[in-house]
């Protein structure tokens, strides 16, 4: 089960993902986080989800990373007595306010904030921006359209007013109430969409209360301009291009991702790159030529991870999804050229004993035959460190907490594993690492690892131990540590 790149996949569950079979099909295709996507579906759906991964994990021995998306100020429409309809251009088109199901020329749209803001010319934009109505007549009620770009809409698809300033909170009491329900259930990281400044992440972080780490999706303008002070406020990021697309001109969302993945690579942490990625695999088998460039580009660009949205909650080909991420993942980390932008790009902010350390781990182990670096880690500190470092061998992280081995599956290259109990001595801590080395394929008896640590062991920021280590544990038990 040992994954042969380094860069992670997250797949979306959803309506073609929902039974153990194919969630277990996800996961052994290389799915190493699951997105609930709290937009769609009851709390008992994605209780049940929920509870198949975490089956998984248990089934396969291996930590299995959860996400909730949470949906956000962001706007939706209501359902369809059909699930969906087609609209043309030129045809009339009603929102308003009447819960009954839509139809060919309305839907309800359960924003009354978005009426009372709207104007006559105002646009709408619908599913990622594909379909545009223009405002010819509004109340605090309803809003009048014209079609101007046709296409089909469908249930609760997302609307973007891009031109009028809407005043929402940053997490609606739907959000509060998913939030406590993923905390409950037990996810590991909760992503705030549609986040503007820091403090609607803090807002988030006090509610978690340290039950998920919490991550910023930038998918604003104003969360572009105000990015730094979002980073510093997140555990980690992602480029949600769909609604960035929407909200500012397309070409803008390709060097915003460069630029957002470089700063979360220099501040150490995860930076999934989501939406579109493999897009015409919700329907085909194979994806685009174009598809597969953005996938490998997201990755040369030193992603953490790379997500599937419909493509694996939807679509008719999941499992192909999440295979076409990872084939295409193995062949841009052979490529030379991946290791060379990876390192002129690696980050230069070295200011604690922690960064030394990874540092030093790296230099070692590429420059010596070392087949891992093993860090033992509480809060999961040193293994974003090392992470950081994006190194040319494995990363093992080692830690006795179950959550920060799942929050950790996310970052770049990061092998978790949960030790049996917490170690106390740093002789057990070396004889751990090469078991897990072992016992994952990394390294044989004849091999050498290197292992990071803290000691005293269990306080969290401590890092200050690095030792080159033998595989075999009767030459460790020879050596006096
Ligand atoms: P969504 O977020 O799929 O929840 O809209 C991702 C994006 O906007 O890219
Ligand atoms: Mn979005």
């Amino acid at each position: 089960m040992r994954r042969l790149r380094n860069v992670k996949i997250v797949a979306t569950l959803g309506p073609a993902s929902n039974d153990y079979d194919t969630i277990r099909a996800l996961f052994e295709a290389g799915a190493d986080v699951f997105r609930l996507n709290m937009s769609h579906g009851t709390h008992e759906e994605q209780r049940a989800r929920h509870a198949i991964v975490r089956q998984v994990e248990k089934d396969l021995d291996r930590p299995i990373c959860i996400l909730a998306d949470l949906q956000g100020p962001k706007l939706r429409c209501g359902t369809f007595a059909a699930g969906a309809t087609e609209i043309e251009e030129g045809q009339p088109f009603r929102f308003d306010l009447d819960e009954a199901p839509g139809e060919s020329h309305r839907v309800c749209l359960p924003h009354p904030e978005i009426f009372a803001a709207l104007e006559v010319g105002s646009t709408l934009l619908v599913n990622d921006g594909k379909l545009r109505l223009k405002v010819t007549d509004c109340s605090p009620e309803h809003a009048n359209c014209i079609v101007e770009v046709g296409g089909t809409i469908s249930d609760r698809k997302g609307v973007n007013v891009p031109d009028v300033l809407l005043p929402l909170a940053a997490l609606s009491e739907k959000d509060k109430k998913d939030l406590e329900f993923a905390c409950q259930i037990g996810v590991d990281w909760l992503a705030l969409s549609f986040v503007q400044r820091a403090e609607d992440v803090e807002e988030a972080r006090v509610l978690a209360g340290g039950r998920a780490a919490v991550l910023s999706k930038i998918e604003k303008p104003s969360a572009v301009d105000r990015f730094e002070d979002i980073l510093k406020a997140s555990d980690g990021i992602m480029v949600a291009r769909g609604d960035l697309g929407v909200e500012l001109p397309v070409q803008a969302v390709p060097p915003i991702q460069k630029r957002l993945v470089n700063a979360c690579r220099i501040a150490g942490k995860p930076v999934i790159v989501a939406t579109q990625m493999l897009e015409s695999m919700i329907e085909s088998p194979m994806p685009t030529r174009a598809e597969v460039s953005d996938v490998a580009n997201a990755i040369y660009d030193g992603a953490d991870a790379v997500m599937l949205s419909a493509e694996s909650a939807a679509g008719q080909y999941p499992i192909e999804a999440v295979s076409t991420m990872d084939a295409v993942a193995i062949e841009v980390e052979h490529d030379p050229t991946y290791r060379e932008q990876i390192e002129a790009s690696r980050s230069p902010l070295k200011t604690s004993v922690a960064d030394g350390i990874v540092a030093a781990a790296r230099e070692i182990a590429e420059t010596t035959d070392i087949k891992a670096i093993c860090c033992f880690t509480q809060s999961g500190t040193t293994a974003l460190l090392t992470a950081r470092e994006r190194p040319r061998v494995p990363i093992i992280a080692l830690t006795p907490l179950k959550g920060t081995a799942r929050r950790l599956c996310m970052s770049w290259g990061t092998n978790c594993f949960v030790t049996p109990g917490e170690v106390e001595r740093f002789k057990a801590a070396v004889v751990s690492a090469a078991r897990a080395a072992r016992s994952a394929g990394f390294a044989t008896e004849e091999d050498q690892i290197v292992v990071t640590a803290g000691v005293p062991f269990n306080v969290p920021g401590t890092t200050n131990i690095l030792r080159v280590a033998p595989c075999d544990e009767r030459l460790i038990f020879a050596t006096d540590t």
